[in-house]
């Protein structure tokens, strides 16, 4: 794996140029409350380790992926009461990924990917419309792996399909498979919280306290396990891979 940030602009060039071109692979957080156990930026770190790990697959099998910067700023406006997140307007995060994006396309990086790990509702529908974007700007399918689709989303945890998918075992697992060191430790003393959040969306609430949950977490934090955050990202490998073969095999 090659991250764009670390390389000068003249090995970027020899890449664009390779007839071997590589995948490159957006990640997609945001700067938002997870609960009283979660860092932050959880969203962001996720995705950059949903991309280490399909870059390894990948080169595993003969390709090259490049990991350009990640975007961890979104649309976030259920935590907006919770210090330290931060929400952009719809039209700003729409013109940033789709201006990221259609930037590489238009150098010659041909095939890239978003990796997203925040599922607010407004911010996936900003994610969709930047991929419209990008194809009517210049051309190229920009591949986007989706875990709301119904087709992954059926593939996941119980409590993800609840609805209770912020900062609980779905999201506190992937934590502890990722970057562990970051979970606090109070998580063993939070009591379960099994709000439909998703559904509480559908039916209008807009805050996360208007939704019931008063520390920005839902679901069941202390059920967390490392071993349900591997099981979680191989499934997640398996929708990005899926997504870029059905992207750029039409
Ligand atoms: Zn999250």
């Amino acid at each position: 794996m090659i991250r764009l940030a670390e390389i000068p602009w003249v090995e970027a060039a020899a890449w664009c140029a390779s007839a071997k071109q590589p995948v490159v692979l957006v990640p997609v957080g945001a700067t938002e409350a997870h609960g009283p156990h979660l860092p932050l930026g959880t969203d962001a770190l996720l995705s950059e380790e949903l991309a280490r790990r399909v870059a390894d697959t990948l080169e595993a099998r003969g390709g090259t992926v490049l990991v350009a910067p990640t975007v961890a700023y979104a649309i976030t406006e259920y935590a907006h009461g919770f210090c330290g997140t931060i929400s952009l307007s719809p039209a700003t995060a729409t013109a940033l990924v789709t201006d990221i994006c259609a930037s590489l396309i238009e150098q010659g990086f041909l095939r890239v990917c978003l990796v997203n790990s925040h599922l607010e509702p407004a911010h996936v529908a900003s994610l969709r419309a930047a991929a419209t974007a990008v194809e009517a700007r210049t051309g190229r399918k920009l591949a986007f792996a989706d875990q709301t689709e119904r087709r992954w989303a059926r593939t996941l945890t119980d409590e993800y399909k609840r609805g209770a998918c912020h900062a609980g075992s779905y999201e506190t697992s992937l934590m502890l498979a990722a970057r562990p060191e970051l979970v606090r430790d109070s998580r063993r003393a939070l009591p379960p919280l099994p709000i439909n959040l998703a559904e509480a969306m559908k039916h209008g609430v807009r805050t996360f306290e208007e939704a019931g949950a008063v520390d920005a977490y839902f679901g069941d934090p202390a059920g967390a396990t490392i071993e349900e955050g591997e099981s979680i990202y191989a499934l997640l490998v398996t929708m990005v891979l899926t997504t870029i073969e059905e992207t750029w095999s039409s």
